[in-house]
């Protein structure tokens, strides 16, 4: 573990008398609240990342010192497969955007009014596969036809899903921006080629081992094809994969088809 080993924050709320009325106004407040006075920027460490004056569509904070935008969404209970999300429209149109914003995911108790958990998914993470349509409201309803989408947390790799917060546990500062530089060269890629790469980290992810074998990634295969019906190459590809995996310094290979993740070293 590296740097001074000082937290970088305290995890109560501080905006606790506040006189709104609703607890989801309370609980925007404090959330809120507590990533303004606390959160540093992933991307280049700056201490803090500001709030946009106003309620805009997408996104919440952007950092000062390298531009880059975060939406968060704050809930008392865990994070599971989906995470509700604005307009599908919007969120499509965002995505190849050089402002699409990070995904700040922050978990709360309210009985201590403090954060529990905090991870950040880093925007190079996000692909039409992992925003989900939602069906359109009613006619009735007051937006008829209004589509919202989800962000399918499931479909994102642990590589993507940065921990600042864990359990009540401050995660150094360090540790932070290392695991975000890692997965950094996804920004130089095309959304469809991020997609593929994204995709075989998942599965590499899952053999759940950091030693590992061409043949263990194969078995992977029916699963990539159904993703991409109209690839018929999908082992080529995902030796292709591998290899640009292996370039960035994500995984290691051994040689004699065996590979070794980066970051169990
Ligand atoms: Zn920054």
């Amino acid at each position: 573990m590296s740097g001074d080993g000082k937290p970088w924050t305290t995890l109560g709320f501080e905006e606790t008398q506040t006189a709104f009325q609703g607890p989801t106004q309370r609980a925007r407040v404090w959330t809120e609240g507590w990533v303004a006075r606390s959160m540093f920027c992933p991307n280049c460490g700056a201490e803090k990342i500001s709030q946009f004056p106003a309620n805009r569509q997408v996104a919440d904070f952007e950092c000062r010192g390298c531009s880059e935008e975060y939406e968060l969404k704050a809930q008392k209970s865990r994070f599971g497969a989906k995470v509700l999300d604005g307009a599908y429209g919007a969120k499509m149109l965002r995505l190849a955007s050089d402002n699409n914003p990070n995904l700040l995911l922050l978990k709360y108790d309210r009985a201590r009014l403090s954060v529990t958990d905090l991870f950040v998914v880093p925007k190079h993470f996000f692909t039409a596969e992992i925003i989900e349509a939602r069906k359109p409201l009613g006619p009735l309803a007051r937006r008829a036809g209004w589509q919202g989408s989800h962000i399918r947390l499931d479909a994102v790799p642990l590589s993507g899903k940065i921990a600042l917060v864990r359990e009540s546990i401050l995660i150094p500062k360090e540790t932070v921006l290392k695991a975000w530089r890692e997965t950094l060269f996804l920004r130089e890629e095309g959304l469809v080629a991020r997609g593929w790469l994204i995709d075989v980290m998942r599965c590499v992810e899952e053999i759940g081992r950091a030693e590992f074998t061409l043949h263990d990634v194969y078995a992977f295969e029916a699963r990539l094809s159904r993703i991409y019906p109209d690839n018929n190459n999908v082992r080529p590809k995902i030796r292709q994969q591998l290899q640009v995996l292996r370039d960035h310094g994500w995984l290691v290979f051994e040689g004699r088809g065996r590979y070794r993740l980066r970051s169990a070293q």
